[in-house]
């Protein structure tokens, strides 16, 4: 049996951290949006052969290593499925490292791809499922426009983005999302002392509600860009390049390096394309899915 299934990027309007656990596990408070750019993962049922994985990205783990591996192993060991064999074909267009989720999608895309052919879980099994993984794999599951908290299982739906075209772009500067979170702590003093106000998610909240872009673009905030962009120089350029071209307004992505910036204005987003794209720089031209 085949299945072919998209598995979207997504972006994060909003992430803040709130406080940093005993446990040394950082509590954020994110707004998440899934994009229209996508890997696509093909499934193929075999009659041998145990999980292969093979990607059209070859510095992508193709083995046990690649998150994708990893999601048919829990699916079939959780839901104990009689299966001999699986090919999985993962075609990579989400830049990778970049804070797009790609291998969260990827996950995900697996778990979905082998409920249709198996049909064992229910929607929250899978999520459940999905949180072992990752915590952006539960958010990649269920996908559109999401409050995301904690470990990223705790889950509330919003109204959607107002469309808009969103340009995604990535110079290549990949960035370790532990040691983001370790610069992090050093720059906000490990989060011991009490919250400043950094940042209201209350703003994107009620833009989101209202449907107003204008709303949401200007409540848009991400505490990763402090640690990131002494690092990234080429991201915080991006960043400003976006800005003069027209977009309402840019950011970076999780714990980067990918930029997006948003545009209610398509034309300008096409023109903001051609000037930015190079040898160094990949843009992506999509829109919240
Ligand atoms: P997030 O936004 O969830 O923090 P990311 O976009 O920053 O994730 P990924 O592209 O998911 O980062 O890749 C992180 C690491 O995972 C890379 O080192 C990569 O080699 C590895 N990896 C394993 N499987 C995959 C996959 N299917 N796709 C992409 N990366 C994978």
């Amino acid at each position: 049996m085949n299945v072919k299934i998209s598995a979207p990027a997504k972006i994060n309007l909003y992430l803040d951290i709130l406080w940093k656990r005993k446990d040394g596990f950082h509590n954020i408070q994110s707004i998440m949006q899934t994009v229209s750019l996508s890997d696509t993962v093909s499934i193929r049922t075999e009659s041998e052969g145990g999980i292969r994985i093979t990607c059209s990205n070859p510095i992508i783990p193709q083995d046990e290593r690649n998150i994708a591996w990893k999601a048919a192993k829990e699916y079939i060991s959780a839901f104990d499925v009689d299966c001999k064999g699986l090919s999985i074909y993962i075609e990579k267009n989400i830049p990778v490292c970049a804070g797009l989720a790609g291998g969260s999608t990827d996950a995900a895309a697996v778990l979905l791809g082998l409920n249709s052919i198996y049909e064992k879980a229910s929607v929250i099994e899978l999520i459940d499922c999905a949180a072992k993984l990752g915590s952006d794999v539960p958010f990649c599951l269920v996908k559109g426009t999401k409050i995301t908290q904690q470990k990223g299982e705790d889950m509330t739906s919003v109204p959607p983005m107002p469309d808009c075209t969103i340009l995604i772009c990535s110079s290549g500067e990949s960035v370790s999302t532990a040691w983001a979170y370790g610069e992090l702590d050093r720059i906000h003093n490990d989060f011991s002392d009490r919250r400043e106000m950094r940042s209201n998610i209350r703003g994107m909240i009620d833009g989101l509600k209202g449907g107003s872009l204008n709303e949401v673009t200007s409540n848009m905030y991400n505490i990763f860009e402090e640690a990131v962009f002494p690092l990234c120089p080429k991201a915080k350029e991006t960043k400003e390049k976006l800005l003069a071209l027209g977009a309402d307004n840019a950011m970076m992505s999780g714990s980067g390096s990918a930029v997006f910036g948003i545009f209610t204005d398509k034309e300008a987003a096409l023109k903001a394309r051609s000037a930015l794209e190079n040898s160094e720089r990949k843009v992506f031209l999509c829109r919240p899915q």
